[in-house]
């Protein structure tokens, strides 16, 4: 249920409403645009909301409440109508700007990532990504180096200025990885993992939340949905591509399903072609393609030796394969009216 107040609502206005949400056991999150306030309820029965929101209607300071049957509502376009950007440190990502987050799958060493954040700030890239802690299919496969990538991921924005975004797989990490990375990401095979969504949500970090290789769309703005209601709207969400009967690529870039989210949230969603295809020969095709059909933002492994990586090397762009790919894009993007 949305409460839309009125422009000449007050303080005790909005107190009011927030109070009788209280009583009600309803939670709530408040968002004052420049005109308006609206306050977005959570938890009233789907068999009492048109009941609710009369009351709710003919309280002082309210102009409208619209009930919601959707499962996702804080992240939903009725909510907010307008997309809006995200900003990871001083990034922008989405808002008529096409934010590119580019690095190495893993965090190998201090010099391979200072290396690559050199390279992918000088062609163009918005923010730094680096695994330290690895969800691996195998367990005998490289698990990332943990809290010492973090150090490093560290020193990288330290020299380059580029903001970092980093992953974390397990709740008992949130806290300390939120105090170093600019913006958290959560994996695909996390999605559903519902306390990490919630711890990620708690922290007050933006999170990138990337879509499960088998999940719907509406699985995956629901999964959003959770770290909305933890409390944080800064959300980036992230196609990387479902499985499908495909086996020439990884797997299948989905952008017909980031039409369909666009249609639904006004959360910015960047589009990770990178672990879609799953070779880097096909990146750039698929990065353009997101792009035109309206993706804020791009996610791209770069590693300075894709021939030495210690995870995802066949689909990593070499730094000067990044920096053709940057210049497409570019073109791309002022196309469709928006920059990089
Ligand atoms: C990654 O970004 O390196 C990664 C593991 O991605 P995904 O969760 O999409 O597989
Ligand atoms: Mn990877």
């Amino acid at each position: 249920m949305i409460i839309v107040m009125r422009p000449d609502s007050t303080e005790e206005d909005l107190q009011q409403v927030v109070d009788r949400l209280g009583e009600r056991g309803y939670g709530h999150h408040i968002s004052r645009g420049e005109e308006r306030t609206i306050i977005g309820a959570i938890g009233a029965p789907d068999h009492e909301k048109e009941i609710v929101a009369g009351q709710f209607s003919v309280l002082p300071g309210v102009e409208r409440v619209v009930p919601i049957l959707k499962p996702y509502k804080l992240i939903s376009r009725e909510y907010n109508p307008r997309p809006s950007p995200v900003m990871i440190g001083g990034a922008k990502i989405g808002g008529g700007t096409v934010g590119v987050i580019a690095g190495p799958c893993s965090v190998e060493s201090q010099e391979q990532i200072m290396q690559t954040a050199h390279a992918v700030k000088r062609a163009g890239a918005a923010a730094l990504r680096g695994g330290a802690f690895k969800p691996r299919t195998s367990p005998y496969s490289c698990q990332g180096l943990g809290l010492e990538g973090l150090e490093f991921l560290q020193a990288a924005r330290e020299e380059t200025g580029l903001p970092i975004v980093t992953e974390i797989m397990d709740v008992r990490q949130v806290e300390r990885v939120a105090e170093v990375a600019d913006c958290l990401q959560i994996g695909a095979r996390n999605m559903q993992n519902y306390d990490l969504l919630k711890e990620a949500g708690r922290c007050h970090k933006p999170v990138m939340l990337k879509r499960g290789f088998s999940s719907t769309v509406e699985e995956w703005l629901k999964a959003s949905e959770y770290i909305a209601a933890a409390g944080t709207l800064d959300i980036i969400l992230c196609e990387r591509g479902i499985r499908t009967f495909e086996t020439a690529t990884r797997f299948t870039l989905d952008l017909s399903g980031l039409a369909v989210a666009r249609r639904e949230t006004f959360l910015p969603i960047v589009a990770d072609p990178s672990h879609a295809v799953g070779v880097s020969s096909l990146v750039q095709p698929m990065a353009l393609a997101a792009v035109a059909a309206g993706a804020d933002g791009l996610l791209i492994e770069v590693h300075p030796r894709p021939d030495q990586a210690r995870s995802d090397g066949p689909q990593s762009l070499t730094p000067a394969a990044f920096e053709e790919v940057m210049k497409q894009v570019r073109t791309i993007a002022e196309a469709m009216g928006r920059e990089v």
